[in-house]
């Protein structure tokens, strides 16, 4: 009873703070149009992660039940015990492939490859210096681990440089940034990054689960987009946004640190290994994009008609040329009424406010898909206009 008055009250101090989430149901797959349990059909969706449209594509799902057939449900065991089939090491050699990479090593989530690999890697003697904004499992990550830490100003190079001239004392430097990031849709400048990097002696590690399979001409990544692919060391990534969407996650980088990772990186030793129907998604995700880039180059597109429509519309659209797209408002509770408007109009799409984002940039955050339609994207930009006006938002 005292445990459940304590819950009670923190649970009431989460309400009262306005920053209780809830979860929406879908009775239907994922994809542009969903269907809501209790009602709403024909929902556009400009919400998921699903960049590239690969989660519900009939050959990756087709992919799944085969390995499913074949492999089974699952390996009921850790790799290195008797969990790694000739799929698993497969996807692998295809991620190192993708990334143009020595080797590759899977975790059962990208949250977990980022658990796993500063403490393997670091040690006392050594420094992290990682931007501000970088994403949850990468500050839990480095968190985990012994080396000393530094936290540069959010892109900002100058700050970077006086942290690594700091840092100089140490054996080791590693720089760690997202790629993508996934509440302004920028990119992180990956070129004075890697200047900065060779200039005062240290690695780059980026996480690119918002770049994966998109960004740069054939999709390899941030790293292809600036072009610094020999000059960015590790690799984290996942395969449940555009790769696919079902789940896991990896490194791809040099070879020993790959192999240094399955003796030491703890959520690989200690966790099951991703099952077989998850592989399957992933592996012909892979095999999409490697076979043409036209998936990668619609989706680009479709970013470009959105974000050039709503800026002629009079909203604000952070980033550049990413398919996050967050429509700047500024006020917390004008993001939710306009949200929950759009909703009412078809179109779904999810405002932020304090604290997952800075107080004062409320936003609503549109992602775009490869399987949007020309005319869903101009749906949410008629929807945006009509709601925008009714609440202020435009003259
Ligand atoms: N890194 C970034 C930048 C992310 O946005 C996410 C997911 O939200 C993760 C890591 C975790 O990825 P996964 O869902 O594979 O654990």
């Amino acid at each position: 009873a005292q445990l459940r008055r304590r819950l009670e009250s923190e649970l009431e101090e989460i309400r009262g703070a306005g920053t209780w989430k809830s979860e929406r149901v879908i009775a239907s797959r994922q994809g542009p149009h969903l269907r809501l349990a209790g009602g709403g059909a024909g929902i556009i969706n400009f919400c998921a992660n699903n960049y590239l449209g690969l989660s519900s594509h009939p050959e990756v799902i087709r992919a799944a039940v085969e390995a499913l057939e074949k492999f089974g449900a699952g390996l009921s065991s850790v790799r290195f015990i008797c969990g790694t089939q000739s799929i698993h090491k497969d996807l692998e050699e295809k991620i190192a492939c993708f990334h143009q990479r020595e080797d590759a090593i899977l975790y059962a989530s990208c949250f977990d490859a980022n658990a796993g690999i500063f403490e393997a890697l670091l040690t006392p003697e050594d420094a992290v210096l990682s931007d501000e904004l970088n994403h949850a499992s990468i500050i839990d990550g480095i968190r985990l681990c012994k080396a000393n830490k530094y936290r540069y100003k959010h892109m900002d190079m100058q700050d970077l440089e006086a942290k690594l001239k700091e840092a100089q004392k140490h054996r080791l430097r590693l720089v760690a940034t997202d790629g993508a990031f996934s509440m302004d849709g920028d990119i992180a400048p990956l070129r004075e990054i890697c200047q900065l990097a060779q200039k005062y002696d240290a690695l780059v590690f980026i996480d690119e689960c918002h770049a994966t399979g998109f960004l740069g001409p054939n999709g390899r990544g941030t790293d292809e987009l600036l072009g610094v692919m020999d000059k960015v060391t590790i690799i984290n990534s996942t395969l449940g946004k555009a790769l696919g969407g079902a789940a896991g996650g990896y490194t791809t980088g040099p070879k020993p640190l790959i192999d240094l990772l399955r003796q030491r990186s703890r959520p690989y030793l200690f966790s099951n290994s991703l099952p077989p129907a998850v592989v399957g998604c992933a592996s012909k995700a892979l095999d999409l994009l490697m076979e043409s880039n036209a998936i990668a180059q619609s989706m680009a597109a479709k970013t470009q008609r959105f974000r050039s429509k709503m800026t002629a519309a009079g909203f604000t659209i952070s980033g550049k040329d990413h398919p996050i797209c967050p429509v700047m408002l500024g006020d917390a509770r004008l993001a939710s009424v306009m949200a929950e408007d759009m909703l009412n109009r078809g179109i779904y799409v999810i405002g932020f406010s304090y604290p997952v984002v800075p107080k004062g940039k409320a936003r609503i955050r549109v992602q775009i898909s490869a399987v949007h339609s020309d005319e869903d994207i101009d749906r949410c930009v008629e929807a945006f206009t009509q709601v925008g006006r009714k609440h202020g938002a435009l003259p």
